[in-house]
């Protein structure tokens, strides 16, 4: 099967980044957080010396397990985002002792964990988010995986997961995405491959503790539109009482944990017929994030300036490759001022009230650019023009 997939679409069909020779590559850093006592500090330098270069994580170990049977049977469109999988994943095992093992590509399966793993008890865990497209020409493109490799690999150092060479590890993607990539092509035009690079703690003990034996895998899914209601606004609720992230918090990773305690805002939300939640901070009640989406507005600011404004990465907020892409080609374009600025609710209902309001989105893989047309806040609706537009 994977030898008639490599003759319908060539491997250069994959336009992925990919290291051009193996001498390219560089050993990645140290795979160990950093150790507050001296004691663990001489442990860890006794560990370093042992160390050889199998131990690194290294895509010419990839070896290859085909499933038997592809699944690829499933109208993809009648189905929510993220419960379409493909038939393989990719996984590679870590071991404090051993170093990283061989990545394997092998079908799609359920994993066996002990039930003390840390990642099921203290989120020792993180995950990462990436889309593969189709372009016109029929060729796949992963969009900037470079910078989710970075940021997976900030995660770890968050939770103390090891680190992992990150261009090797993008190897290992590109060549799971080659051998999955005739589901790109049984999907619509508006459906995408969503890349899940996941990486968890294997550790099996309850002790709150630095993981010595850990597990990365990936998988793929199916994505098309990732909210219900297409391209329409979307509601927020915007309500102090809860926060998402706070300074010096883990806000700015993607760890799992951040996201199960969004959940109960997030139906609440609902309860005030909102869609998402809009994520405020401190006194002053600042704009952070819109669910799970970078936020921007483009508005006549305070000086009477046009302007695109996000937040800036100060710890609360996820940094973001669509926003960063975002910011990129705006300044580019330099139609109107960019930046990265602090937004306050104060702030925006004036510029509501004023009329000075142009658009506001939210920025994300999933989502790509959604339109915000209408907030919730201490029981008002406030409403983007581009909303009452509509209704006019
Ligand atoms: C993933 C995520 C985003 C968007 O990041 P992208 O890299 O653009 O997908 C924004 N906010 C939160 C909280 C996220 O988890």
């Amino acid at each position: 099967m994977a030898d008639s997939f490599k003759q319908l679409h060539p491997l250069q069909h994959l336009a992925a980044f990919s290291p051009s020779s193996p001498s390219q590559i560089q050993p990645g850093p140290t795979p160990r957080c950093y150790p507050g006592s001296r004691q663990a500090q001489a442990e860890i330098s006794d560990m370093e010396t042992q160390r050889n270069p199998h131990t690194q994580l290294g895509a010419a170990d990839l070896t290859v397990q085909l499933c038997s049977e592809s699944l690829k049977t499933t109208s993809p469109e009648s189905k929510a985002f993220g419960t379409v999988f493909t038939d393989h994943m990719l996984t590679i095992e870590w071991s404090e002792a051993e170093g990283w093992g061989a990545p394997r590509i092998r079908p799609f399966g359920n994993l066996s964990m002990h039930p003390a793993c840390s990642s099921l008890h203290y989120g020792i865990q993180l995950f990462e988010g990436l889309k593969v497209y189709r372009g016109e020409d029929e060729r796949l493109r992963l969009f900037r995986p470079m910078l989710n490799m970075k940021r997976m690999s900030k995660s770890a150092r968050r939770v103390c997961l090891p680190a992992f060479d990150e261009v090797e590890l993008l190897e290992c993607i590109r060549r799971l995405v080659e051998i999955e990539q005739d589901w790109a092509f049984i999907s619509g035009p508006s459906m995408h491959l969503y890349v899940r690079p996941t990486f968890i703690s294997t550790e099996a003990s309850l002790g709150v503790k630095r993981a010595t034996r850990a597990l990365l895998y990936v998988i793929i899914c199916l994505a098309g539109s990732y909210f219900s209601g297409g391209s329409e606004g979307l509601s927020l609720w915007a309500d102090p009482k809860y926060i998402r992230a706070a300074k010096g918090g883990t806000g700015d990773c993607k760890l799992g944990g951040n996201y199960g305690g969004c959940l109960a805002a997030q139906y609440e939300a609902k309860e005030f017929g909102c869609q998402q939640v809009l994520w405020l901070y401190g006194d002053d009640h600042q704009i952070t994030e819109a669910g799970t989406m970078n936020i921007f507005l483009h508005w006549i600011n305070e000086d009477g300036v046009e302007e695109l404004a996000t937040p800036p990465l100060d710890s609360l907020i996820l940094p973001g490759v669509t926003r960063q892409s975002i910011l990129e080609i705006t300044r580019k374009w330099g139609e109107f001022a960019v930046s990265e600025r602090y937004l306050t609710m104060d702030q925006l209902c004036s510029a509501l009230e004023q009329q000075r309001v142009k658009e506001m989105f939210g920025s994300g893989t999933a989502c790509m650019i959604r339109h915000l047309s209408q907030i919730v806040y201490k029981g008002e609706c406030g409403r983007t023009p581009s909303d009452w537009t509509l209704l006019v």
